[in-house]
């Protein structure tokens, strides 16, 4: 079954405008070097309940949630995540994914299942492997992101902002990539410091300087900020 670090049974804002239920899988390869929730990293450890229990819970809510997201962690780790997309699909709810495009090939197969991807941009494709700990990571991401554009499938394209670790000048070759790619927008949201998240640094209260904000709406696809 598939392997929870937690479960939400009712989120205003895991998947916009929608109301859904979000199981986090537990585990996930990379070592980001601000991870929201260093907690859902390792396999093996997870404290969420069991899938079948979630189930039970997810039929009693039919006709009140819109759907699920899977979010994690990184839920394309596990195996077991097309059978939880099905079983979900089953109960005639509609199924989501939050992901950092880590597994390109596992992402394709699940793509025509699902209705909506929350995919993490984190940084321009050449800057990945400092960020995530690991090699070749950027081009993973790069592949997951043309399936995805490909697709049709609805998204939501976001990066996670913090200059301690993505700076102005990563944040215009990102924005310069996605136009390149034909991304058709682009979320900017803020790091905010929460339980359990890697500790940075505070952020500077004038985010992000005007005149990046200029050059970024300039250079990068149409821009929205969280
Ligand atoms: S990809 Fe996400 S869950 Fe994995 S280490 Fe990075 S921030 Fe944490």
């Amino acid at each position: 079954m598939l392997e929870l670090g937690g479960f939400t049974p009712l989120s205003t804002t895991d998947w916009p405008d929608r109301l859904a239920a979000v199981a986090f899988v537990q585990g996930c390869p990379w070592r980001c070097t601000y991870c929201h929730n260093p907690g859902l990293q390792e396999r093996g450890t997870g404290r969420g309940p069991g899938w079948a229990e979630v189930m039970v819970t997810l039929s009693r809510r039919v006709g009140l949630l819109d759907g699920v997201v899977f979010s994690g962690g990184e839920p394309t780790l596990d195996p077991r995540l097309p059978d939880a997309v099905a079983d979900v699909r089953g109960l005639g709810l509609q199924a989501a994914l939050h992901t950092a495009g880590i597994y390109p090939e596992r992402l394709a197969a699940l793509l025509p299942d699902l209705a909506w991807v929350g995919f993490d941009v984190k940084t321009d494709f050449a800057r990945y492997d400092a960020l995530t700990g690991t090699r070749r990571s950027g081009d993973a991401v790069r592949r997951a992101l043309d399936h995805l554009l490909a697709s049709g499938v609805d998204h939501e394209l976001r990066t996670t902002y913090h200059p301690a670790y993505v700076d102005d000048d990563a944040l215009l070759a990102t924005a310069r990539t996605l136009r390149a790619l034909g991304a058709p927008a682009w979320v900017l949201q803020q790091w905010r410091a929460h339980e359990g998240a890697s500790e940075l640094p505070s952020m500077p209260w004038r985010w992000p300087a005007e005149a990046l904000l200029d050059r970024l709406r300039a250079e990068g696809p149409p821009l929205a900020l969280r």
